[in-house]
């Protein structure tokens, strides 16, 4: 099994995650993959850092990027604060009439604190991971990207 398949929260039936730690051992979680929605088991063994994995063989390809995104999308609504890191964005305006245009600015660290928060909003025409209005009336779109280092 690689480190890939070891899944860091399992989806309950109410829709919330649990962690490995605090799941019942075994198929007694009670939990399905966040992925692919099938049953997941809680590993809670000596040698390796608890985690779930799936029963026996199967291709799911992002149970652990999804737990990991479900994640970070339900701790944004219950806290309803993100830091941003130091960010360059390109945002492009496609008018109905004219060419489109594009303007690209550093947008510098901050911290947003939103009042609300909504989860797979649609904001022209797409589906944003968040999308939450501050005290002073402005929005905040939120994309999650999960990456991750290679292995050395
Ligand atoms: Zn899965």
């Amino acid at each position: 099994m690689s480190v890939g398949q070891h899944i860091p929260f399992g989806l309950r039936p109410d829709g919330s995650l649990i962690d490995p730690f605090t799941a019942e051992r075994g198929l007694t979680c009670n939990c399905v993959c966040p992925g692919c929605r099938l049953p997941l088991m809680a590993r809670q063994g000596d040698i390796l850092v608890h985690h779930f994995s799936h029963v026996g063989n199967n291709n799911c390809r992002n149970g652990q990027t999804a737990a990991l995104l479900l994640a970070a999308k339900q701790v944004l609504q219950s806290h309803r604060r993100i830091e941003l890191p130091e960010l360059v964005v390109t945002a492009t305006d496609e008018p109905r009439f004219g060419r489109p245009r594009q303007k690209t600015f550093r947008q510098r660290q901050a911290r947003w604190d939103f009042e609300t928060v909504q989860l797979e909003r649609s904001v022209a025409g797409h589906r944003a991971d968040a999308y939450g209005i501050r005290a002073d009336g402005s929005a905040g779109v939120v994309e999650f990207r999960i990456t991750a280092k290679p292995m050395s």
